[in-house]
């Protein structure tokens, strides 16, 4: 599109002003954000001006995949009236994801999201010194740096900019404690922001054809070198059975990875149905031929299930890590063993509405060269 608004205020003034903005003239009819409330951070849908202005759009947290909670919102059937949903590029990677398995729609929906500096770990939140955390984060960010003590995920993802997002915005400027620029990425972005937004202008960059400032671009290729050295140090890509039983040996079996995962969407996870319950006949016969049995029981098919079924829509948000209660780097395995599958087929989750997913198309020649 190559249009821009620029904004004379921070961006968290300036985007909550935006948003109220658009509540009054009815342009939207709520805001879907983040909101911190003591050491509570969490997603909301909010109606109330006042409440939109004290939101925290750009904390950098992720209570939940915001991708997975739109997805509720507008699977049934689209949201009759719209919304401005300010979520990560991650989130939007999934929520398209998810829209391609007809699990939800953009109809209505407003998506703001920013060149993501990553997010941290979700246990940061009750830490006593979070606010000065907070502060090192966006001074990192508008200097060009990674901030540090991101979720292990956000330091090795490269794909931080939001390309399908309608409204993008750079965290990663140095300005932006006084202004800030809104790159419009689509033509529902202008039919939503008018000139009592600001003066549109022509911009340099056009994030979603790669065209966008350089101190990203150093970012993204140090983002880049940061996976390639954790897939050298753990080759998770390359475990093999034993490899994957030696990493998930502490598994407790609990499925937390798979609940908050916005790619597992099943309403019933079919290793929570009855038929992957360990029936006794089948304990004993086991107990029989192996002489003894680790239970729970099923931890690696699980984990082996989920790596089939998502592999080709892991966007790396690192949801599963966050909440794994014996600290596994289920993110990490995923999202690597996700990234060589994803570059297998030449496919990057969230990227094309319009692209089918590899797991949904039969090609009876496929994989020709592909040995093992
Ligand atoms: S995984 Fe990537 S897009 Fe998602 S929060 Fe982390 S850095 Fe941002
Ligand atoms: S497997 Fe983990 S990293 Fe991948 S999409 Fe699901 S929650 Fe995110
Ligand atoms: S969250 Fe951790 S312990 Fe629970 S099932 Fe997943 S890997 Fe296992």
């Amino acid at each position: 599109m190559n249009k821009k608004i620029k904004i004379n205020k921070s961006v968290e003034t300036g985007l909550k002003e935006l948003l109220i903005s658009l509540l009054e003239s009815r342009k939207i009819k709520a805001v879907f954000t983040l909101e911190r409330n003591k050491d509570a951070v969490y997603y909301s849908l909010i109606t109330d001006l006042e409440k939109v202005d004290q939101a925290s759009p750009f904390l950098p947290f992720m209570p939940a995949n915001g991708g997975k909670l739109l997805s509720k919102l507008t699977d049934i059937k689209s949201i009759s009236e719209p919304i401005a949903a300010v979520i990560h590029p991650c989130e939007l990677a999934a929520f398209i994801e998810l829209i391609k398995k007809q699990q939800g729609s953009l109809d209505n929906l407003l998506i703001i999201s920013s060149v993501c500096p990553g997010v941290m770990p979700i246990n940061n939140i009750s830490e006593t010194n979070l606010d000065e955390k907070i502060k090192k984060y966006f001074e990192s960010a508008k200097n060009s740096n990674i901030p540090t003590g991101l979720r292990e995920n956000c330091e090795i993802c490269s794909r931080i900019i939001p390309t399908n997002a309608d409204i993008i915005i750079n965290l990663m400027d140095k300005d932006i404690d006084n202004s800030f620029e809104l790159y419009i990425n689509s033509e529902k972005a202008e039919k939503f922001l008018g000139d009592e937004n600001g003066e549109i202008l022509d911009s340099d960059f056009d994030f979603a054809n790669n065209t966008f400032p350089q101190n990203i671009k150093d970012i993204i290729s140090q983002k880049e070198k940061n996976r390639i050295a954790v897939n050298e140090k753990y080759k998770f890509d390359q475990l093999g059975m034993d490899g994957l039983i030696d990493l998930f040996g502490k598994c407790i079996g609990c499925h937390s990875c798979g609940g908050v995962c916005p790619i597992c969407y099943c309403e019933l996870c079919d290793f929570d149905s009855a038929e992957h319950e360990y029936k006794k006949n089948v304990l004993k016969s086991d107990l029989n031929s192996r002489a003894g049995v680790r239970l729970p029981p099923n931890t690696i098919l699980y984990q082996l299930g989920r790596l089939n079924h998502i592999s080709t829509s892991c966007v790396g948000c690192g949801m599963c890590t966050d909440v794994c209660p014996v600290d596994i780097p289920v993110g990490m395995i995923f999202s690597s063993i996700g990234n060589s599958v994803q570059e297998l087929f030449k496919y990057i989750p969230g990227e094309n509405l319009e692209e089918a997913n590899p797991i949904t198309v039969y090609k009876k020649e496929e994989l020709t060269n592909f040995e093992d």
